[in-house]
């Protein structure tokens, strides 16, 4: 049977690179579904909807093509066929995302298509998010929650940008922090640990040590 694997937690941990990894080292498939509400996010804004306005965001929440590649080793991401990979990263989607991943209408239709990704996955799927091991794939085989320090977490966020002084850093960990209180705060599947998620704190360990922690826990 495919192994599920399910890892969540806020950004800077060290999610993406960690599920990459596994999932190459592991021969699954891939999923990020923060590109997927990061995708949403970049239409709306292309396509003049408000996005501190639910019911416009509900409204167009239908109308993108949204489309994931699954080799962790190239993942890519289309929004109406168009390359979204580039676009999805700037700072005005990052801004933006956390209110369009509040409206349920954007939740339904982006839990469905993961859904689908899972059950299509021929060796099984590695899927990184918020709410997929509470949410999206309740059944997966195994759980894992990541979690770091804020400082940690800025650190790692802010080398990914490119930031330098300790204004930016600073300007990151607020941003980052703002952005986790929103996802957390949500009434439709907030960012959550599940109750049978094992929880592995990343701040004292490198990418290589988080990558055999969590290889470990699946092999199990
Ligand atoms: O993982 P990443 O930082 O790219 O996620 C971007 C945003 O997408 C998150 O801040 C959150 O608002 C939303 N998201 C979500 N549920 C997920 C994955 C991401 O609401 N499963």
């Amino acid at each position: 049977t495919p192994v599920i694997v399910a890892i969540d937690g806020p950004s800077g941990t060290g999610k993406s690179s960690t599920s990459k990894a596994v999932a190459a080292e592991l021969g699954l498939s891939y999923l990020d579904t923060g590109a997927q509400y990061r995708a949403m996010t970049w239409w709306m804004l292309s396509n003049d909807v408000d996005v501190d306005d639910p019911a416009q965001v509900a409204l167009a929440a239908d109308k993108p093509v949204i489309v994931s590649g699954s080799d962790p080793s190239a993942p890519t991401i289309t929004v109406d066929g168009a390359d979204a990979s580039g676009p999805i990263r700037t700072a005005e989607v990052t801004a933006a995302v956390s209110a369009v991943s509040a409206v349920p209408e954007v939740r339904r239709r982006m839990v469905e298509l993961q859904r689908a990704a899972a059950a299509q996955a021929p060796a099984g799927i590695v899927v990184e998010g918020r709410d997929i091991g509470t949410t999206v794939l309740p059944d997966a085989t195994v759980k894992i929650f990541l979690t770091a320090s804020p400082e940690a977490r800025a650190a790692r966020r802010g080398g990914e940008i490119g930031a330098k002084a300790a204004a930016d850093l600073a300007a990151t960990r607020e941003a980052l922090i703002k952005r986790d209180a929103a996802d957390s705060g949500r009434k439709t599947s907030p960012l959550a640990k599940a109750a049978d998620a094992v929880e592995v704190d990343t701040t004292e360990l490198t990418l290589d040590q988080v990558i055999e922690c969590v290889v470990t826990l699946i092999e199990e």
